[in-house]
């Protein structure tokens, strides 16, 4: 998958800013690049959060999800691979302490995909 340089400073800033809580979002772009996200309601659950397809703009579409884990840990728990399975193909993770090489990428099954930062 490919990521927006820009969005993913800002998921490194977001997920820093929540420490010591996790912080959940839908990554959403065109063509195959996450471009923006959306943050989702994070209450007891995350498969209870009710994502408006229709509120997202013309052409973009959910790529994935982000989340941050406030551990060194950046690989999937069993309920996030349960949360991979629902929304989108590409899944991020942001493992503290939050920098350019604390996040992985994974694919609905979990396994560990490649992302490529683009720069526009
Ligand atoms: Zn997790």
């Amino acid at each position: 998958m490919k990521i927006k340089r820009s969005l993913l400073e800002m998921l490194l800033i977001i997920s820093k800013e929540n420490h010591p809580h996790e912080i959940v979002a839908l990554l959403t772009g065109r063509k195959g690049v996450a471009e923006e996200l959306i943050i989702l309601p994070f209450e007891g659950g995350r498969s209870s959060a009710i994502i408006h397809m229709e509120m997202l703009p013309l052409g973009m579409k959910i790529i994935g999800t982000f989340h941050s884990h406030p551990s060194p840990n950046p690989y999937p728990s069993s309920a996030d691979l349960d949360m991979f399975s629902r929304y989108g193909k590409y899944h991020i993770i942001v493992a503290y302490p939050y920098t350019m090489d604390s996040w992985r990428c994974f694919d609905r099954a979990g396994r560990e995909v490649r992302a490529v930062v683009v720069e526009k």
